[in-house]
């Protein structure tokens, strides 16, 4: 059997990731929110820029960190006027970028991503015996959750369709690109 249909999604997510830090308020760990408020700090020419984010129970803040000691003629006045007007795009920007959690050593809570499933123009939609998912933003999720969420179905369903050699995929978590098989489109009539 050959697999010539293919529809190609991209995954995308729809708001800020959360961190999981210890809160010292609550005392524990807790899930930390963005705010979408940046904090900005001139000192001579230099610029400190940090996007706020705070405990989703008690409102503790905690900033981090997106420029310190930088020239001001470093940054894009544009981009530098977006901080002080505290820009909801670059605050999203900023909130789904993996290397700024990674700069700040921040542990990103990947089970609580909200996504969108955007279809890329190009495949067919209608009957498709293969369904390809690019992930730009290297999400860390589950192949298994996306699939069912994409057909439909209830996680149990896919397991059992994969049980049953009806779909097939590879990885247990998003790759870059991830490919599924469908290997008996009636499976959506049942
Ligand atoms: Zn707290």
């Amino acid at each position: 059997m050959s697999y010539h249909k293919t529809v190609l999604y991209e995954l995308i997510p729809k708001v800020s990731y959360k961190i999981i830090r210890n809160c010292p308020e609550c005392d524990c760990k807790m899930k930390y929110v963005n705010t979408n408020c940046f904090r900005v700090n001139a000192n001579g020419n230099k610029i400190d820029v940090w996007l706020i984010y705070q405990c989703e129970k008690c409102k503790h803040t905690y900033n981090m960190s997106i420029y310190e000691r930088k020239k001001l003629s470093g940054i894009q006045p544009e981009i530098y006027k977006s901080f002080l007007d505290n820009d909801t795009e670059l605050a999203l920007k900023f909130g789904t970028d993996k290397q700024f959690f990674a700069n700040n050593r921040a542990e990103i809570d990947w089970s609580s991503i909200e996504y969108n499933l955007h279809v890329i123009p190009g495949g067919s939609s209608e009957e498709f015996d293969c369904i390809e998912i690019y992930n730009p933003y290297k999400i860390k999720i589950r192949t298994d959750k996306v699939v069912a969420d994409l057909l439909h179905l209830t996680r149990n369903k896919i397991k059992m369709l994969l049980k049953n050699d009806v779909i097939e995929f590879s990885q247990n978590y998003l790759g870059h690109m991830t490919r599924i098989l469908i290997k008996d489109i009636t499976f959506y009539q049942l």
